[in-house]
């Protein structure tokens, strides 16, 4: 520890533990009964509204942070929803509505999608965010605070002490 008060802001590496409800109460994300998350401010590792109302918090300061769509995870996409048919899928899967699915794009690249739909004509998945859309209700506590290694603004990211990469 130094005499030095750290305050969040760019290239320091945080360490905040937090609950993220939704407008109805329900808990969907918390850190509680883990370690804090780790993560370097100011380089887009946590959602924009988040980030900024970090800035300047100090350790164990705590905080209620309200988010906005466009500030989270941004407005539901129409376009993020497809329709495709049951037949691409296993004939033993048991496809539920709001069930996950590793997909892969037209390029090969991995993402999730969820089952928005069971219709007649197939299936309608679901592409956006699970969180799209959402207003995010964060309790925040800052639990940590220490610069960033040169090498982790290299990176762009936090390296624990069994991941050096
Ligand atoms: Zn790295």
């Amino acid at each position: 520890m130094t005499d030095e008060r750290l305050v969040v802001a760019n290239d320091m590496v945080v360490s905040l533990d937090y609950t993220l409800r939704l407008d109805d109460d329900e808990v969907v994300d918390s850190s509680e009964g883990n370690d804090p998350l780790e993560y370097l401010q100011g380089h887009g590792q946590i959602i924009p509204g988040l980030e900024q109302a970090l800035n300047g918090m100090a350790v164990d300061e705590e905080k209620q942070v309200e988010v906005a769509p466009a500030e989270g995870y941004g407005e539901e996409d129409p376009d993020g929803f497809q329709l495709v048919e049951k037949s691409i899928f296993p004939e033993d899967m048991r496809l539920e509505i709001g069930m996950a699915l590793r997909m892969r794009d037209s390029e090969g690249q991995p993402m999730v999608a969820h089952v928005a739909e069971l219709r007649p004509d197939g299936v309608l998945l679901d592409f956006n965010h699970p969180l799209a859309g959402e207003t995010l209700f964060f309790q925040v506590k800052i639990a940590g605070l220490r610069k960033a290694t040169e090498e982790e603004l290299a990176h762009g990211h936090v390296h624990g002490d069994h991941d050096h990469h």
